[in-house]
């Protein structure tokens, strides 16, 4: 008997065979022409960690690729079955599992997307802090998996910071446990989590998990200071940090990416937000808690981001626009979060990472790497992801056009150059999206 066929005999109707059914987890959000759609042989859509074990089993009797996938947002090619074989479709395993109030925890199926995290723990007065600007889609899983960013990693940092325990199918089938259950962490022993933490599946099929919730913050407070560059605004981050502020979030913006972010102003006012010529930066910066801790931390933050030559947007509806667009996405009259253009030419970013006092020399290779290929530039963000300290994470993007085999293919000439040339500067290749093929063919 064929393997697709032991499939239906144990798993019934949670196989998928038809084309129809199997195209859609052929791409991601990655640029690719549609010569590089790879369509999996036969898709399961799991409803518990058993049917994963099934699959799982069958796929390594018959020697069968298997690559598992969540809302299919990855913007490297990740969850792409470049092999074909089994797909498996983790959105499907999305149930919350248990709220533990008393320690601040969730376990969830692994399919959960980080918004459905956040919406377990609201009426018991939690938060999940991890929230990248895919939360409607992005599964814990594929969170693990990439070690994703967050809008709030100034303060909470990662997955990496956020996730206890992982439940995890083997490649032969076995279900293992790694990490330390509820407990904040642990000296015992390996730490085998932290090893899934950006495995991107190459480990195992993750199938739960269990998170570190935080309290819901009594007020928020976002506002946008301009800076002549992106070192500056960094100096000025390094400086809030010394004055022992503690900012929820934090984003430079180069003075191209916030044109990116405030095309619903542009709809609106027939025009791009005014900022001035000596504009190098836009620092986006978050404080939460207390409504005085927060009025008081701002009062200070804005003292001092008027004595290193910073200036505060003056316009509101800027801010305003940006944080729609970043962290709710409720976009009027359209709920559109990209451009229009993204219908022409796609979002393709390159995700390095460079030590603090390389970001403006990086910045330059970053121009200086597209002109090379001939590419688009869209602009860079710096978010800020590390607990208390500075350390970013890199969004280098252009708009690629994925119907122009030439282009996707020069956009991956230019995805792989700024990897090494962000190793070069002691950095690293991937801050969010993890390795794929992409970096490593
Ligand atoms: C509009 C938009 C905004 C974005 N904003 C951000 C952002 O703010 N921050 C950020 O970091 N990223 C962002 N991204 C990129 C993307 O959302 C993240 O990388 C996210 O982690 C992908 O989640 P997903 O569920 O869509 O993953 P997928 O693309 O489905 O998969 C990603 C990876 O996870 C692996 N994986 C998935 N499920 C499992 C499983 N059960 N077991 C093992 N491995 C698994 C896959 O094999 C793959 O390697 C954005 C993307 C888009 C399109």
């Amino acid at each position: 008997m064929g393997y697709i066929e032991e499939l239906k005999n144990v798993l019934g109707d949670k196989v998928m065979t038809e084309e129809f059914e199997r195209f859609i987890f052929g791409a991601d959000w990655s640029p690719r022409t549609t010569d590089e759609i790879f369509m999996p042989d036969v898709v399961i859509c799991p409803r518990s960690t058993d049917d994963v074990v099934k699959t799982v089993r069958i796929a390594y009797e018959h020697g069968i690729p298997v690559t598992a996938g969540g809302g299919l947002t990855g913007m490297a090619g990740g969850a792409v079955p470049i092999h074909k074989g089994i797909y498996i479709d983790g959105t499907c395993l999305n149930k919350i599992i248990e709220v533990d109030v008393k320690n601040q925890t969730i376990r969830s199926q692994s399919g959960a997307s980080l918004q459905d995290l956040v919406d377990a723990g609201e009426p018991h007065g939690l938060w999940f802090p991890v929230l990248p600007e895919s939360k409607w889609s992005c599964t814990i899983a594929s969170a693990i998996a990439c070690d994703n960013d967050s809008t709030f990693g100034m303060k909470y940092g990662k997955p990496l910071n956020q996730v206890l325990s992982i439940e995890l199918v083997t490649g032969k089938g076995e279900v293992i446990e790694v990490g330390h259950r509820k407990t904040r962490f642990s000296a015992s022993g390996y730490k085998l989590k932290d090893l899934v933490i950006g495995s991107e599946g190459t480990l195992g099929v993750i199938t739960a998990a269990t998170v570190k919730m935080e309290p819901v913050p009594e007020h928020r407070y976002v506002d946008m200071i301009i800076f002549p560059s992106m070192g500056r605004a960094v100096e000025y981050l390094d400086a809030i940090l010394k004055m022992g502020l503690v900012p929820e979030g934090a984003h430079i913006n180069c003075k191209r990416r916030l044109k990116f972010y405030t095309h619903a102003y542009k709809e609106k006012h027939g025009h791009d937000p005014k900022v001035p010529d000596w504009a190098g930066s836009l620092l986006a910066i978050i404080f939460a808690g207390d409504r005085e801790v927060v009025d008081f931390s701002l009062e200070k933050a804005y003292s001092l981001a008027n004595e290193m030559g910073g200036q505060v947007v003056e316009e509101r509806e800027i801010v305003d626009n940006w944080w729609i667009s970043k962290h709710t996405l409720d976009f009027p009259p359209f709920k559109q979060k990209w451009p229009a253009s993204q219908k022409e030419k796609k979002f393709g970013a390159a995700d390095p990472g460079v030590p603090m006092g390389r970001l403006e020399d990086f910045y330059e290779k970053f121009i200086e790497t597209a002109e090379k290929y001939d590419l688009e530039v869209l602009g860079m963000n710096a978010y800020l992801e590390h607990p208390g300290s500075i350390g970013f994470s890199l969004s280098c993007a252009l708009f690629v056009d994925y119907r122009n085999q030439d282009e996707v293919d020069r956009y991956r000439k230019y995805f792989e150059e700024m990897s090494k040339i962000a190793v070069d500067m002691d950095g690293t290749m991937s801050t969010y999206m993890s390795d794929t093929d992409l970096k490593v063919p």
